[in-house]
């Protein structure tokens, strides 16, 4: 982990971006992948909500607002516990 993804080297670093609806509405809906989180996993660095372009991570929980999550994997794909996994809507929706 370098510097400048070392959650630790910005501990006051907050997402410059907020899921709310815009001119784009519910952005969720251009999702073809969703994170699915396994909280047995996860070790609570917090660099899925420091680095999620959305600000859909939620700090305390990593909860993650499909409403607005576009599905672009950077969670997933940086995640150092691989604790979040990329799952086609369509499984997703066939398997729940
Ligand atoms: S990046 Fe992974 S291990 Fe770190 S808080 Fe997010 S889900 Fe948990
Ligand atoms: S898939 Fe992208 S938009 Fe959705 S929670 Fe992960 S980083 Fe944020």
């Amino acid at each position: 982990m370098n510097q400048s993804t070392n959650p630790s080297a910005h501990p006051f670093r907050q997402p410059l971006a907020r899921g709310m609806t815009g001119a784009a509405g519910l952005t969720g809906g251009w999702r073809l992948q969703r994170p699915v989180l396994d909280p047995a996993k996860c070790n609570g660095c917090l660099l899925c909500w420091i680095l999620c372009p959305d600000g859909v991570v939620a700090k305390d929980t990593r909860a993650i607002d499909y409403e607005y999550c576009k599905g672009c994997g950077i969670c997933a794909r940086e995640c150092p516990r691989k604790a979040i996994t990329m799952v086609k809507e369509s499984d997703y929706e066939q398997n729940s």
